[in-house]
C-alpha cells in the first residue's frame, strides 16, 4: 500500500481580504511527483509555502508524513527538516562558498559534526554533478549551477519531501536542462516531489498527477495524457494553450 506524505484538506488562505486559497484538496503518496501548473497568481505558491507553514493557512487541515502542522501544539521545526523547498531565486548565502552553504543547516539543525556534515554536502554537490564547485562562492555559479547547490543544499537535510516552486523560471534558457536533468534523476531515484512548473514537457514525462490551478482553486488533476493532453475543462485548455 502507498504511504502518504503529504495530505491536504480544505485548505484556506486569505491576505487581509484577499481570498487566494479557497480550498484545496491533494494528496501526494510517497515516491510520487506532482506538477503543479496554472496561471500567474492562481496561488500555486502560496499553496506551496503553506505546505511548510511559510505561510500560515487560514482554514483547512495539512498533514505531512504523519505530522498535523496545522495543529497549534506542532514542533513545526521538527517536521520543516523533513520537507526541503527550493525557490524561483536560488537564496544561497553569498558571503559563503558551495560546501559551506551545504553544512550550515545541518551543523546548525541537525546538530551533525564538521566532518559528517562535510561528507554529505560534498556527496550531494556530487549528485547535482557539481563537485568541482565545492570551494567556489556563488557569485562565480551561473544560475543554473546555482540552483543546483540550492538543490544540493536541500538534499543535504535528508528530506523525505521536495517542494520546487518554478525552479527554473529565473534561468537563461539554456540552462534549464541541467536543472530539470537533476530534478528528473531525483523523480527516478523515488524521491517524493511537489513541482510548480511550467515546464510542460518535463511535466508530460515526469509527473504521476498534474493539477491545474485557477482562482485558488483545484480546477483539473490527473495523469500528464490527462490534464496536458486531453485537458476537460475551457479554463485548462485555454491556459495550456497559452503555455504549450
Ligand atoms: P502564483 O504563484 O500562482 O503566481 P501566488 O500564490 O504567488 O500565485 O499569489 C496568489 C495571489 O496572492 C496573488 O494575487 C498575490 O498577489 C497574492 N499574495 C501572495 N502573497 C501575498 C502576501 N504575502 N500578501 C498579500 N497578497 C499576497
Ligand atoms: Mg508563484
Amino acid at each position: 500500500m502507498s504511504e502518504r506524505v503529504v495530505e491536504i484538506e480544505g485548505l484556506k488562505k486569505s491576505f487581509g481580504p484577499l481570498d487566494v486559497l479557497k480550498g484545496i484538496d491533494l494528496q501526494v503518496d510517497r515516491g510520487q511527483v506532482v506538477c503543479i501548473i496554472g496561471p500567474s497568481g492562481s496561488g500555486k505558491s502560496t499553496l506551496l509555502r503553506c505546505v511548510n507553514l511559510l505561510e500560515e493557512p487560514t482554514g483547512g487541515k495539512i498533514t505531512v508524513l504523519g505530522t498535523e502542522l496545522t495543529d497549534p501544539d506542532v514542533d513545526i521545526d521538527k517536521a520543516r527538516t523533513k520537507i526541503g523547498m527550493v525557490f524561483q531565486g536560488f537564496n544561497l548565502f553569498l558571503h559563503l562558498n558551495v560546501l559551506n552553504n551545504l553544512t550550515v543547516a545541518q551543523r546548525k539543525v541537525l546538530k551533525r559534526s564538521e566532518k559528517e556534515a562535510d561528507e554529505v554536502g560534498r556527496h550531494n554537490l556530487e549528485r547535482v554533478g557539481l563537485s568541482d564547485k565545492v570551494g567556489a562562492m556563488p557569485a562565480q555559479l551561473s544560475g543554473g549551477q546555482q540552483q543546483r547547490v540550492a538543490i544540493a543544499r536541500a538534499l543535504s537535510m535528508d528530506p523525505e519531501v521536495m517542494l520546487f516552486d518554478e525552479p527554473t523560471s529565473a534561468l537563461d534558457p539554456e540552462l534549464v536542462g541541467d536543472v530539470l536533468g537533476v530534478m528528473r534523476q531525483l523523480a527516478d531515484e523515488g524521491m517524493t516531489m511537489l513541482v510548480v512548473t511550467h515546464e510542460m514537457q518535463f511535466a508530460r514525462e515526469v509527473a504521476d498527477k498534474v493539477i491545474f490551478m485557477d482562482g485558488g482553486y483545484i480546477v483539473e488533476e490527473g495523469s500528464p495524457a490527462e490534464v496536458i493532453g486531453n485537458p476537460q475543462e475551457e479554463r485548462t485548455r485555454e491556459f495550456l494553450a497559452r503555455v504549450l
